[in-house]
């Protein structure tokens, strides 16, 4: 029960913070990945386990194999070596995490979590810490501090909030980044991480759909929107010579509520008769290889350039997705680029040169639409979104790894009458985290995410007391997988749903039927008058 859970108590810690010693226990942990991913994936020591086992059956030079690929990284990664040095313990960070606000586990914090490696940093690779030991801060790496490694960086979303208040700018999801690479390195890692990376090298996607599986939920998806609009909507698949590739999430084509953005996708790109394809190969934008490590991250994103190029595209537009977003603008130019054979990418229909995409070639859904709306080009009638009182939440990746703030907002405040913002220290760059990314939106540790999850939720619910706000929208496919858990839970009657869901509503297409229902097949609001409290559309 949700009385249950918001009882949390900051407590200091008992006794030595150092002792490694944490309690693994259904809930509050993920599983192990299963062999045959590791297997699958190349990655070593396959094995059956779990976490609440007493033997891990690490490899026998397992120490020096964390302590080399240690090594390894300090030379390799400027920042991680940084990040080990620079803190200064100000504490800044302290109360800026969801995770620690919702359960109070003073190594939640920021800090202390990225003190788990930064004091076996000290022991092996400073001068003091290989003198004095622990009088300077520095700890002997054992089993135990491998157990509770994994516990914590399993335990953190990368989602980058704490790093938005650290006068340093040291990101701890770059820390937790790499102690998921190192806890890799033995065979420590978590099955819902490898399982959907492992499909992805198999078919191109998280799930595994196979190509004809694509290609019916595709057409499915085709047929409802022709049936809601009466027109004749076809999505050309794999198709060569098109001038734009569509890559989006595989949540957008077999889980709702994603599957009403893509219908709203398809709308769009029949009303401005966008000339595109969608790949049974590239199917994928999400890429659970960056919850695993910068290598798996780099053979997962692959895939986009090379199928943009055998299609002979001239650039590449990306659906709504999180971290997609933040593999897509930090790493895939210098990881898998440069794009030579690809053309800056331009609005066939505006004309707007899209600058900041010069390097990847790669544009996001709200930056065309909401240019595309900036332009007069769609027409549109909020009235039809009257239903929904609506609010935003910034997903981590596209506000904290892209900036991307204005535009979905600059399309909500055009597609609805009713929105309305949550408090200002949540959104934006300041957002909470749904509490279930970087590979963490699994069933078996519901408990973490309930709790990790909870600022949002608690935002949410001032809206819906205040505004009767019923519809959290976002940009991102775990979002859209996890929120509706998160807010059934601690906000009950609030839904959940895309950007382009609601402009899909919206659009007033060119000889379409009258509509009778939204794309959820709900009757479609007709209403004269905004719903509920004062619109911010209207002062827009
Ligand atoms: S805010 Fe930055 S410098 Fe201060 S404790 Fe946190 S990580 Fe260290
Ligand atoms: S990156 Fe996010 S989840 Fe990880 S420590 Fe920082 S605030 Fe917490």
């Amino acid at each position: 029960m949700p009385e249950k859970l918001v009882q949390i108590e900051p407590k200091p810690p008992r006794g030595d913070w150092r002792n490694p010693k944490v309690e693994f226990r259904k809930g509050a942990m993920c599983y192990s990945a299963a062999a045959k991913n590791l297997t699958y994936l190349g990655l070593p020591n396959a094995r059956a386990w779990q976490p609440t086992d007493s033997d891990w059956k690490l490899p026998p030079d397992w120490k020096q194999i964390i302590l080399n690929g240690m090594k390894d990284r300090l030379g390799k990664y400027r920042s991680f070596r940084l990040f080990m040095d620079i803190c200064v313990r100000c504490g800044a960070c302290a109360d800026k995490c969801h995770f620690y606000l919702g359960s109070a586990d003073p190594k939640n914090m920021p800090v202390a979590r990225a003190e788990l490696i930064r004091s076996v940093y000290r022991r092996y690779f400073t001068l003091t810490g290989r003198l004095f030991g622990s009088l300077a801060g520095g700890r002997e790496l054992t089993e135990d501090v491998i157990k509770e490694w994994f516990y914590y960086f399993y335990q953190c979303t990368e989602c980058r909030r704490c790093s938005v208040f650290c006068p340093y700018g040291i990101d701890t999801a770059e820390i937790t980044m790499m102690g998921r690479e190192l806890l890799n390195l033995i065979g420590c890692n978590i099955n819902w991480v490898l399982e959907p990376a492992a499909n992805c090298f198999r078919t191109g996607n998280h799930l595994g759909i196979q190509p004809h599986g694509f290609k019916d939920s595709i057409d499915f998806a085709a047929g409802e929107a022709a049936e809601i609009t009466g027109l004749d909507i076809e999505v050309p698949i794999n198709r060569k010579g098109a001038e734009i590739l569509f890559v989006m999430p595989s949540a957008d084509y077999f889980a709702t509520p994603h599957y009403y953005t893509l219908l709203g996708y398809l709308m769009l790109f029949r009303e401005i008769g966008l000339d595109y394809t969608v790949s049974a190969y590239a199917s994928e934008g999400g890429n659970f290889g960056f919850f695993s490590s910068h290598e798996m991250m780099k053979r997962l994103n692959a895939k986009i350039y090379d199928e943009a190029k055998r299609l002979g595209v001239k650039w590449i537009l990306g659906g709504e997705c999180g971290h997609m977003w933040r593999v897509l603008h930090q790493y895939m130019d210098t990881m898998n680029g440069p794009a030579d054979f690809l053309e800056v990418p331009v609005s066939p229909v505006t004309g707007t040169v899209f600058e900041h995409a010069r390097s990847t070639k790669m544009v996001h859904i709200c930056e065309f639409t909401a240019d595309l709306i900036h332009h007069g080009k769609l027409k549109l009638d909020p009235r039809r979104n009257d239903h929904w009182n609506v609010t935003y939440h910034d997903s981590c990746n596209p506000a904290r790894g892209m900036g991307l703030l204005e535009e979905p907002r600059y399309i909500l405040n055009h597609v609805s009458r009713n929105f309305h913002e949550m408090p200002e220290n949540t959104i934006r760059e300041q957002t909470f985290c749904c509490g279930s990314g970087a590979g963490l939106g699994t069933d078996e540790n519901l408990e973490t995410r309930l709790r990790g999850g909870f600022p949002r939720a608690n935002a949410v619910k001032y809206v819906k007391q205040k505004y009767g706000v019923n519809l959290l929208t976002c940009i991102c496919a775990i979002d859209k997988a996890t929120l509706p858990t998160l807010l059934e839970y601690w906000v009950p009657g609030v839904e959940v749903g895309g950007v382009h869901e609601l402009l899909g509503n919206a659009l007033v297409m060119t000889g379409e039927k009258e509509r009778t229902t939204d794309l959820r097949g709900e009757p479609l609001a007709t209403a004269e008058a905004p719903v509920g409290g004062e619109s911010e559309a209207a002062h827009a």
